[in-house]
């Protein structure tokens, strides 16, 4: 991958490229070179005007390699060796008032950043599917009083900006994680992505998916552990504490685990938010809800605000 400047000439630099043998594909930040060009050395491409950096393939996922394992989302710094980050909210935002209500709470307890979906992808279509775009405004607003940042899932292609209007974070979902096209349009937001695991990807795929992210464009990429489909049904999923340990500890990359999706019982979240961050989990994301036998979908896993007190006082001290 060659890296070009700001402000050079992309077409200029294409030219030298190809001038020198190479077949390149574009992207927001450079050009891709394809494995059947010439065999020409990372000095010569460096010293083309215009060129800041030549990446080299040595890994299926350099600039996520290069990534660094603490980076900056919105202000905040989120990897190990950072204060843990707490992300909260309800499974869907329902309505304005109750996305206020929970705000409110969450704030001072130190959550961050207010989680909530707009756009919902549910295994069944006739359950709740979210409110759309002015989910997106309620929860901008809510956010906006307390001071806190939004994390919100993008769905499908055609929804990237507007979502990007309203998110400092953009969520891909679970099973969005291999749709390249969305990954691709996520990317040229230029923004912060929280990039959930596939319940089916194995930890090379979810890198991958990373590095698409980071190629086409994005400010920077978290890594949400959400628990993979396992053969147990008395937990919802299989929440892997050792990929998230090989992700923090061995890939250096910041990684968020959702223990809510990841054992979909109210009972077991916080547990797994502890073993979480022992492991090496920069912060978790949990929702919670003012109402949780009410809530619109994932009641289940949800906890109160105030059920993070306990949590909440032993990670930001
Ligand atoms: C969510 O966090 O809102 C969500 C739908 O989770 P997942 O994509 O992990 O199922
Ligand atoms: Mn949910």
């Amino acid at each position: 991958m060659v890296l070009i400047d700001s402000t050079a000439d992309a077409d200029a630099v294409k030219r030298a490229l190809i001038a020198r043998g190479q077949w390149v594909r574009p992207t927001e930040r450079g050009f891709v070179l394809e494995p059947h060009s010439a065999r020409v050395s990372s000095e010569e491409l460096a010293a083309i005007p215009g060129v800041s950096q030549v990446v080299a393939p040595k890994s299926q996922h350099p600039m996520i390699d290069a990534q660094g394992p603490i980076v900056d989302v919105a202000g905040v710094r989120v990897g190990l060796g950072a204060t843990p980050v707490l992300m909260s909210g309800p499974c869907a935002v329902e309505s304005e008032e109750r996305i206020q209500n929970i705000a409110a709470k969450l704030a001072p307890r130190g959550v961050k950043f207010l989680r909530g979906g707009a756009f919902k992808p549910r295994t069944s279509p006739y359950a709740f599917q979210g409110h759309g775009e002015v989910a997106l405004q309620w929860m901008r607003r809510a956010a906006d009083q307390h001071g806190m940042r939004v994390v919100t899932e993008a769905m499908a292609e055609g929804e990237v900006s507007l979502v990007a209007e309203y998110a400092d974070l953009l969520q891909i979902g679970s099973r969005n994680m291999s749709n390249y096209a969305l990954l691709k349009a996520v990317g040229r937001a230029r923004k912060p992505v929280l990039l959930k695991r596939s319940m089916s990807a194995t930890v090379s795929e979810w890198l991958q998916a990373g590095e698409y992210l980071l190629v086409h464009g994005a400010s920077s990429v978290l890594f949400c552990e959400r628990g993979i489909r396992g053969f147990d049904e008395s937990t919802r999923n299989l929440l892997d504490l050792g990929a998230v340990a090989l992700l923090a500890h061995v890939h250096r990359q910041p990684v968020i685990v959702d223990p809510s999706h990841g054992t979909g019982r109210r009972d077991l979240v916080l547990p797994l938010a502890r073993a979480a961050l022992s492991a090496g989990a920069a912060g978790v994301m949990i929702e919670t809800h003012d109402d949780p036998g009410r809530a619109l979908s994932d009641g289940p896993q949800a906890l109160r605000p105030e059920d993070l007190d306990a949590l909440a006082s032993e990670v930001l001290r």
